[in-house]
């Protein structure tokens, strides 16, 4: 109850009451004298007559007013602190804050809440989107930063900046904001008073700075107002409409104009966040948004003065949707159709007015900017084939559902589509974990067939088109490494039904390793033979195949060497 006085608003009367207090007679109450009300008494000689008990000093009274003019209520001025908390030699930073008026309470909840007991800063005092215009108090900490004296901003653990906390005071005082009503200005309390009756001022730019800031001086508060007024200067743009490929590209790649953090929601976004945006495409053949020049949809954009994108928002052109409805399984109505407006995309911008500006665009139109699920159901993008198969150059797209089909030149968004429009690296469709290096096939990990010879991956038809698997040490190999070599072997075959026992010669693939380590080559047959079956000719310095020994002319001599004859 502090905070209260009650006055008079015309000479009371002033009676004896029996209340057990001393009351004092011949009090001279005037209009405008004032007291603190102890409790209004209802009950009285005339109950229409309202009677409160007060105390003047420290002295109790009842009185009674007419009953036309009632209890006056009003607020008791303060009694204001000289806030003097980064006293330093010129007391200049908390100026604002004395200037403003605060109490001693005021400032130990200010201090109790930002100041750890060591002294120290919270970081939580930092956190600027606590004010209510948190871009503009990151442009005024950002500026004023330039005009501080360096010694008052250092940060240091176990110290704390002492312009922060009369800098942070002094915007939780004043709690400036832009103005919504008046372009440019500055909607602020100017005084304590000002924020107790909830009474807002919205001043120029260049008194309210004066006003939080009356250290700096007339040029730093000029700089201050027109680096203001450049960064938050309404912005104007041009709205253009196309259905043209090189304008989807255009809006969704050439560069943006200064972000303003948009209010943003399900149809609102901040081009910041789109990962479709900027060049990002450059290396593809088609530019993902290339895929909307389908004739079904527009690119609805927004370009500064200086021509840079301020926003943007791809809508689903009119289209007629036809009675659907069977009975029988038969179409009823098969000519009964509807005409659907557009149906746009989220709208992508750099602040409020541009994507308002967009809204009301489409507002214009007839557009449903809900965009709900299916809206685009139906709708064609073009199928811009990239090689892949399955795979095509398009953009991640904005309504569910995210599916599509291939029909024709066109891929058409279906719920039940096969393919993909949720990835965000420039391409839609099935997106395989390895292609054929051969033919391209999209390939999962268990058929992707890898050659350690090329350090590719294949299909296993085209693996098994260059690679053969050596017979000796089953290792597969790319088939220029494969040669055919030879070696003998045995088996029982039955003739004239006696199981007979009988050598026979064996070709087998085998890799370079193996032919090297494990076979011979016989120059006479040029043929590879494996190393146990062939003799050394020491003398020719050849090897043969052991079988073919004697059909070639050699004899084993005594010391078990072999010479062809007559040599
Ligand atoms: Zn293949
Ligand atoms: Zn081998």
């Amino acid at each position: 109850m502090n905070d209260y006085v009650v006055a008079i608003s015309e000479d009371p009367y002033v009676y004896k009451e029996d209340s057990g207090i001393n009351i004092q007679e011949n009090l001279n109450l005037k209009k405008g004298t004032r007291f603190e009300l102890i409790k209004e008494i209802s009950q009285g000689v005339c109950i229409h007559e309202p009677r409160g008990m007060v105390r003047i000093g420290d002295k109790h009274y009842v009185i009674t007013l007419e009953p036309k003019y009632g209890w006056v209520l009003k607020r008791e001025k303060l009694s204001y602190l000289n806030y003097e908390y980064s006293n330093t030699d010129k007391h200049k930073y908390a100026s604002a804050v004395n200037n403003f008026g605060v109490t001693q309470q005021m400032v130990d909840h200010y201090l109790t809440t930002y100041v750890k007991e060591d002294g120290s800063l919270k970081s939580d005092i930092h956190r600027l989107n606590r004010h209510r215009d948190s871009d503009l108090v990151v442009f005024i900490n950002k500026i004023v930063q330039d005009f501080v004296d360096e010694d008052m901003r250092q940060f240091e653990a176990s110290t704390h900046s002492k312009f922060y906390l009369d800098f942070y005071l002094m915007l939780s005082l004043y709690k400036p904001r832009r103005s919504q009503r008046f372009q440019g200005k500055i909607t602020m309390y100017k005084d304590h008073q000002a924020l107790l009756d909830e009474k807002e001022t919205a001043f120029k730019a260049g008194r309210a700075f004066s006003i939080m800031f009356p250290y700096l001086d007339a040029a730093q508060i000029g700089i201050m107002v027109d680096s203001y007024r450049t960064m938050f200067a309404p912005r104007e743009f041009e709205l253009h409409t196309s259905m043209e490929s090189k304008d989807f590209v255009w809006a969704y790649k050439h560069e943006h104009c200064k972000y303003q953090d948009p209010d943003t929601s399900m149809t609102r976004k901040s081009l910041a966040v789109s990962c479709m945006r900027g060049s990002g495409f450059d290396h593809l053949d088609h530019h993902p948004a290339e895929f909307y020049a389908s004739g079904d949809f527009m690119i609805v954009w927004l370009t500064t003065h200086d021509g840079f994108i301020g926003a943007r928002c791809v809508v689903r052109l009119p289209h007629i949707k036809y009675s659907t409805y069977k009975k029988d399984g038969v179409l009823q109505y098969p000519f009964d159709y509807d005409v659907v407006p557009h149906i746009a995309a989220p709208v992508y911008g750099t602040c409020d007015t541009s994507i308002n500006m967009i809204e009301e665009y489409l507002d214009s139109i007839g557009a449903d900017r809900s965009s709900h699920f299916g809206g685009w159901l139906g709708a064609k993008v073009l199928a811009l084939t990239n090689g892949h198969n399955d795979r095509y150059f398009g953009a991640y797209i904005d309504i569910e559902p995210r599916m599509l089909s291939r029909v024709g030149k066109y891929l058409i968004i279906d719920d039940d589509g096969d393919l993909s429009a949720e990835d965000t690296g420039g391409t839609v469709g099935n997106y395989y974990e390895y292609y054929c290096y051969n033919c391209d096939q999209g390939l999962d990990d268990y058929d992707q067939h890898y050659s350690e010879a090329t350090g590719n991956s294949y299909c296993e038809t085209c693996y098994y088109d260059i690679h053969t698997t050596c017979q000796h040490c089953d290792d597969s190999c790319l088939n220029e490494d494969i040669i055919t070599a030879y070696r003998r072997s045995t088996r029982i075959r039955t003739i004239n039904e006696t199981p007979t026992r009988e050598e026979y010669t064996l070709d087998m693939d085998i890799c370079t390793d193996c032919s090297e380590n494990e076979f011979v080559y016989c120059e006479e047959q040029d043929e590879h033979w494996r190393y146990d079956d062939v003799q050394h000719i020491e003398d020719e310095g050849i090897d043969v195949p052991i079988h073919l020994l004697g059909d070639s002319g050699f004899k084993e001599t005594e010391d078990g060497e072999y010479t062809r004859e007559g040599e």
